[in-house]
C-alpha cells in the first residue's frame, strides 16, 4: 500500500458514531464506573482520546512504537533531554536549532548536563567527541538554515557502538522523506509546527520512541511534567497529516525548481538544497532520504544585508516570517530575524552571512514562485543601481 492510503486508512474511524472526522473530546476528566474503573482514560492530562489518535498516528508515520504529542517542538526536546541525570553529556550537532541551544545551554548546564557540539557532517566527529558520560547523541539532518546533511546510518552505528541514545530532530525532513529509526535512531523529535500540521495554523511537538521501554519513560515524562497537546490542536495535526505525503511531494518537485532557477541567477553565490548535486552532501542525502524537503537557502556575490532585505521585503508571493513547512512560502534573513541572538562571529561560521537567505517553498505554483522570485531580485538591484548612480 502507498504511503498516502496508508495514512488515511489508519485514522479510525469514530466506533461509537461512525464521525469520519475524529471526535475532539474537548473535556478535563473521565466519568468512572467504581473507583479505578473506567474506558481507560482518567484524566486529559494522562490521556485524552482524540490526542492518542494522534500519538498513535504519529508512532506509525516513524516506523516507530510510541508517539507522544506535545504542546510545541521544544517541549518535546525538552521531553527527551529529562530521559537525562545530572552528570551526563550530550553530543549535539553544531548548527542545532537556535532554541534547542538556549535550552540545553543555558537550562540544563545548570542542572550538571554539560554539551558538547561537532560537526556531524563527518559522522568521525562525532565518534571522537564520545566519552564515558556522554549519554545522548542529538543530530538534525538537513539542519537550519545551510541544509547541512549527517550520514544517520553511520551515526546509528556509533551510537549503538557505545551503547548512547540517539535522537534525531526530523522535523525539516519531515518522516515522509525520511524514517531515521531505520537508521538506528532511538528516539525522534518533531516541531508538528511544521511540516507536519503543514498550515503554519499552530505550535505542537511530537517524540517518536523506537522501543517500548523508551515510550514508557516518554510517557511518564510527558505526565510528570504536563506540557501535553490539546485535543483541539490534536486535531489539526491529525487533519494536517492527512495530506502530509502529497505536501511533501510537492514541496519538494517546487523546492527543486526555485533552487535550480536561483543556480542560474547572477547576483547569488551559493545556492544550498540537498536536491542539488552541487550540494556537499547530495550523495548521503539521496540514500537516506525519499525527497530532499522544502527549504532552500541561499546567500549573495555581495554580502549585503541591506540588499538582501530588499529582496525579501520585495517578493510578494513568499511572505516575510518566521517558521517553515507550511502550504504558503514564506521567506526570512536569518541574520535578522531567526539567527539574531547569535554572536556575529559564531553566525557566519555556520554560513549564515549578512546575505543569507531562507525560503520554504510552498504549495503556489513552482513558475509563479520562481517570477516572484526574479522580480524582487531584479527590483532590489535596480533600487541599488539607483542608490549608487544618485551617490555619484
Ligand atoms: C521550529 C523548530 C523547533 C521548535 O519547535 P516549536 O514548535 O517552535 O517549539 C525545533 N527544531 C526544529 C528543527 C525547528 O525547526
Amino acid at each position: 500500500m502507498q504511503e498516502q492510503t496508508q495514512i488515511l486508512n489508519y485514522i479510525p474511524v469514530d466506533e461509537l458514531t461512525g464521525s469520519i472526522s475524529v471526535p475532539i473530546y474537548q473535556t478535563s476528566t473521565f466519568v468512572q464506573e467504581e473507583p479505578g474503573v473506567h474506558k481507560g482514560f482518567d484524566y486529559a492530562r494522562s490521556n485524552n482520546p482524540t490526542r492518542k489518535v494522534l500519538e498513535d498516528l504519529a508512532a506509525k508515520l516513524e516506523n516507530g512504537t510510541n508517539g507522544y504529542a506535545f504542546s510545541s517542538g521544544l517541549a518535546a526536546i525538552d521531553a527527551v533531554v529529562k530521559l537525562l541525570k545530572t552528570g551526563d553529556e550530550i553530543i549535539a550537532v553544531d548548527d542545532i536549532y537556535g532554541g534547542a541551544f538556549r535550552l540545553f545551554t543555558h537550562i540544563y548546564e545548570k542542572f550538571g548536563i554539560s554539551i558538547k557540539y561537532v560537526d556531524a557532517t563527518d559522522a568521525q566527529n562525532v565518534a571522537n567527541a564520545i566519552s564515558d558520560k556522554t549519554a545522548l547523541i542529538w543530530i538534525e539532518s538537513p539542519t537550519n538554515p545551510t541544509l547541512k546533511i549527517a550520514d544517520l546510518r553511520a551515526i546509528g552505528k556509533i551510537a549503538k557502538e557505545h551503547n548512547v541514545l540517539f535522537c534525531v530532530d526530523n522535523t525539516f525532513a519531515s518522516p515522509i522523506a525520511q524514517k531515521p529509526i531505520e537508521y538506528g535512531a532511538d528516539l525522534i523529535v518533531h516541531s508538528a509546527t511544521k511540516y507536519i500540521s503543514g498550515h503554519s495554523d499552530l505550535i505542537a511537538g511530537l517524540v517518536i520512541t523506537a522501543t517500548e521501554e523508551l515510550g514508557a519513560k516518554i510517557k511518564f515524562i510527558q505526565n510528570a511534567s504536563g506540557a501535553i497537546l490539546g485535543p483541539f490542536d490534536s486535531w489539526l495535526v491529525i487533519r494536517g497529516i492527512e495530506t502530509l505525503s502529497l505536501r511533501i511531494k510537492q514541496h519538494a518537485e517546487n523546492a527543486q525548481k526555485v533552487a535550480e532557477f536561483l543556480t542560474t541567477e547572477k547576483l547569488i553565490k551559493n545556492v544550498f538544497y540537498p536536491g542539488l548535486k552541487t550540494h556537499q552532501n547530495h550523495e548521503i542525502a539521496k540514500s537516506q532520504q525519499k525527497y530532499f524537503g522544502g527549504v532552500v537557502t541561499f546567500d549573495l556575490v555581495i554580502d549585503d544585508k541591506e540588499l538582501a532585505s530588499r529582496i525579501v521585503s520585495g517578493t510578494k508571493l513568499f511572505k516575510l516570517a518566521e517558521s517553515l513547512g507550511g502550504v504558503k512560502s514564506l521567506c526570512c534573513l536569518p541574520c535578522e530575524m531567526t539567527h539574531k541572538s547569535i554572536p556575529v562571529e559564531k553566525r557566519y561560521q555556520s554560513g549564515v552571512t549578512d546575505s543569507l537567505i531562507r525560503l520554504s517553498v510552498g504549495l503556489e505554483d513552482a513558475d509563479d514562485l520562481i517570477a516572484d522570485l526574479k522580480q524582487a531580485i531584479e527590483n532590489a538591484v535596480k533600487v541599488n543601481v539607483e542608490t549608487a548612480s544618485s551617490l555619484n
